[in-house]
């Protein structure tokens, strides 16, 4: 983790940064977050997570904290000081301070502001990328509104946890009608038995991935058939292929689905390709 944390106006020392108890963040994960992903010093896909964040606090009633411009300044001050080049910055924003009460505070108080940077090792993820990574299955948990990207993310925690029990490195919801919904904290892919790229759309109770986003314009651009069309754990492992993107995994490839081998057990080169594409767009237009 970086030295600096920024909060609610200040810089301090990351051990010693610290919020309020009663922050609403803390009391009832009334608060919403977005992750960067950095390269070279610069956020990436800035124009999605700045749409993201504003529709996460509008759908909940949070004001934005500062202009979009304002906000920027202050993240990449946050790297700056931090001195970190290839990492991820957090960002979190809660409803605020207040006394103990379910319902809002009224009249509004400022919401509050944490930035974290953390450092990301490339050539330990290109590593990973190139073995593949495995994932578990389990049963859809999450409340109806996935796609505001809270921190109330204990159901996410313990599928998490469910994975990393398994050596696994993700764990992807299955909803009631035996479908992949995403994964704790990814999209999940699929490169279907006839060649179709296919990830669950955003009508279902997703979060709606920037870097899935992102992604499925590379996609297209390069030629590929895309549906945004669910597929089951079953047609992962006949896949051809199988994938995660995040800002965190940016798009890594999956082998293994509950122990399964997806394909041939190794990663694809659609995904390869797709890792290649997206990291070298990442890195064109990171600001
Ligand atoms: N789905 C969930 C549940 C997530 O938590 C995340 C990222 O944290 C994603 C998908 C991927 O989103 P993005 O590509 O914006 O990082």
């Amino acid at each position: 983790m970086g030295r600096i944390a920024y909060v609610n106006g200040r810089f301090a020392r990351h051990a010693e940064a610290v919020v309020h108890i009663e922050d609403r963040g803390y009391q009832f994960a009334d608060a919403v977050y977005e992750v960067w992903a950095l390269f070279d010093g610069r956020l990436s896909d800035p124009e999605g997570h700045f749409v993201r964040l504003e529709r996460s606090l509008s759908e909940l009633r949070i004001a934005m904290p500062m202009s979009r411009a304002a906000l920027t300044m202050v993240l990449r001050e946050t790297v700056r000081r931090n001195r970190i080049r290839e990492g991820l910055v957090y960002l979190q924003v809660s409803r605020g301070v207040a006394p103990r009460d379910h319902a809002f505070p009224n009249p509004a108080v400022p919401p509050a502001v944490v930035i974290t940077v953390s450092r990301v090792d490339r050539e330990a993820t290109e590593a990973r990328a190139a073995r593949g990574v495995s994932v578990v299955t389990t049963p859809e948990n999450r409340w109806g509104r996935c796609d505001i990207k809270t921190v109330g993310l204990l159901p996410n925690a313990l599928a998490k946890q469910t994975a990393r029990a398994a050596g696994a490195v993700e764990a992807w919801y299955v909803d009631d009608l035996g479908l992949v919904t995403e994964g704790a904290s990814s999209n999940a892919w699929i490169v279907d038995a006839d060649g179709v790229l296919r990830t669950r759309d955003t009508n279902a109770n997703i979060l709606r991935g920037v870097t899935r986003l992102s992604l499925l314009d590379l996609a297209r651009e390069a030629g590929l058939t895309v549906e945004e069309r669910p597929f089951t754990p079953d047609e992962a492992c006949a896949a051809k292929e199988a994938f995660i993107t995040g800002a965190g995994s940016l798009v890594l490839p999956v082998i293994a689905v509950d122990g399964r081998p997806v394909g041939d057990g190794s990663p694809g080169p659609v995904a390869q390709r797709l890792r290649r594409l997206y990291i070298e767009r990442a890195k064109a237009t990171a600001i």
